[in-house]
């Protein structure tokens, strides 16, 4: 059989931004993915949905995976044909035991490729506002690894030249033995009073930073209870952080924030919370499913041409539609000359993509607003209108059209589905430590989310998109802190933003 390949794949430090563009595409190509404890698994959604993914983490101690087993698996999936995907941490090479998995691909005659990868010794200080090198204080940088106790025999590090190395040094792993590393350095001759910074989680929502010195860092650690993962920066550099901490100072900092949506629509709301410096993560409720009578929804959409009106109320109906559309035509001409209605701006956004114009799009992005504009224009009695919606929607806008005197026909385009598998790990995440926020851009977020019947900490807060999605919250008996005075995305964003920055 023709071996496979093995790629030695650098997940980067934890932010999805920083993973290279080459990682993508052969994630997007993987037949197998190993992957680590540190790496963003978010980056597992790119593969194909029939790739087999392996948990291939240890935590610090508890080995759940042994390296041989590892390395053999490597090496069984390639021999058989595979494109298999070793996703590590930051870089491969980096401290990871890369090295050791090449070179036992490399012993078997096993092609392999090393794409490198954004290492936490650079991201970490990078996001904590700390230059490794600076024209007028550090023109050299020493990495090592805190792995090895100082106080052991046999320890390959030499720690009476690192206390001599001007510059900066980079440590990785090793917060649990940082006392005995100062210890030694300072012994050696190091200044205790050089500046200490330590990272952990750099470049993630959860990133957290201390400061000290050599000869107070490991106290500080202890008082503080930090933890692992963490990169520590010796050098006059950490000063620098005074005036470059860019990244811990962001409006919604620190903040964790669950994102409730379809796995599909979650991106835009995460990344915009993201971007704000919360520590977001998605806990899918809905899943988007094919409508009970396809069969109908075809015959609807085959005659959609015959309608004087096409109102779409949500991207996913406008999705659904063109999909079934251009399965029945291959020509954008046959959905003729039907107006085109779209109820908010990314239901009127994806019409767009699909290089159609949105005829009427109400002020307000609440079904009651449509009802209104077609009101004031009292032109619709006897018109034909194809309502495009999901299977459980509220009825408003059907009986408010036919009251209208509208000849209106449903098609019924997809459901939702209650997602209950945790897809993301973001249930177990919650269950293990809470979160400060929870955000709903739909009813059947709100339902599905207190479906799961998580116990929600009396200090967690509610975002709702809007009055509809309010008014199911306080239906269950919650509070609603935020609601969107824009009932879209950005609307939502903007309102959570408010509500933080607002409180400072
Ligand atoms: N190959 C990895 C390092 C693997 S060793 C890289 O290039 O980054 C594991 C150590 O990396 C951890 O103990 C910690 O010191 C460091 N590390 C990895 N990701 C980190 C992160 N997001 N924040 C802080 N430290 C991190």
């Amino acid at each position: 059989m023709k071996p496979g390949i093995c790629y030695l794949a650098g997940a980067g430090p934890g932010d999805l931004g920083l993973v290279t563009l080459r990682v993508r595409e052969v994630v997007e190509q993987a037949q197998v993915i190993l992957y680590d404890h540190l790496c963003n698994r978010s980056i597992l959604e790119w593969a194909p949905p029939d790739a087999e993914i392996i948990y291939a983490g240890k935590k610090a101690g508890t080995h759940t995976f042994p390296q041989d087993e590892i390395t053999a698996l490597l090496i069984e999936k390639t021999r058989a044909g595979k494109r298999v995907v070793r996703l590590k941490g930051g870089d491969p090479f980096v401290f990871g035991r890369g090295a050791e998995e090449a070179e036992a691909l490399a012993r078997e005659h096993l092609p392999f490729e090393i794409i490198p990868g954004v290492s936490s010794v650079f991201a970490g200080p990078a996001f904590a506002g700390i230059p490794v090198t600076h024209r007028d204080l550090a023109s050299q940088i020493t990495i090592f690894t805190g792995h090895e106790d100082p106080a052991k025999l046999g320890e390959n590090l030499d720690y009476a030249a690192m206390a001599r190395q001007p510059g900066t040094k980079i440590m990785l792993m090793g917060v649990e033995r940082i006392g005995s590393i100062t210890g030694a350095l300072v012994s050696h001759g190091a200044n205790p009073a050089l500046p200490v910074a330590l990272v952990r989680w750099a470049t993630t929502g959860r990133q957290q930073t201390l400061r000290g010195r050599l000869d107070n860092i490991a106290s500080l650690v202890a008082e503080a209870g930090f933890a692992a993962p963490a990169v520590a920066i010796f050098g006059e550099v950490v000063n620098l952080r005074d005036t470059l901490n860019w990244f811990e100072t962001r409006p919604l900092f620190g903040k964790r924030i669950v994102v409730t949506r379809t796995r599909k629509q979650a991106g835009a709301l995460s990344s915009s919370l993201g971007s704000l410096g919360a520590d977001v993560w998605e806990i899918p409720t809905i899943r988007i499913e094919e409508p009970t009578d396809r069969m109908e929804f075809g015959e609807l959409v085959q005659d959609s041409h015959s309608y004087d009106w096409i109102v779409f109320t949500s991207p996913n109906g406008v999705d659904a539609f063109f999909r079934m559309f251009f399965k029945l035509y291959d020509d954008a001409r046959d959905i003729g000359g039907a107006r085109i209605a779209a109820i908010g701006p990314a239901t009127a956004a994806r019409v767009r993509d699909f290089h159609l114009k949105v005829d009427l799009q109400p002020p307000e992005y609440v079904a009651e607003s449509l009802i209104k504009v077609f009101q004031a224009d009292s032109s619709v009695e006897n018109l034909r209108m194809l309502l495009v919606r999901p299977e459980q929607a509220r009825d408003t806008i059907p009986r408010e059209l036919v009251n209208l005197g509208a000849i209106v026909d449903e098609a019924i385009a997809y459901r939702n589905v209650p997602e209950t598998a945790d897809v993301t790990g973001g249930i177990e995440r919650f269950r293990t430590e809470g979160a400060d926020l929870v955000t709903f851009a739909s009813s059947s977020a709100v339902e599905n989310f207190l479906a799961l019947n998580l116990s929600l900490p009396p200090t967690l807060k509610l975002a709702s998109i809007g009055p509809v999605t309010s008014k199911t919250i306080r239906d269950h008996g919650r509070k609603v802190d935020i609601e969107a005075a824009r009932h879209d995305i950005p609307g939502l964003v903007e309102a959570i933003r408010k509500f933080y920055v607002g409180k400072k």
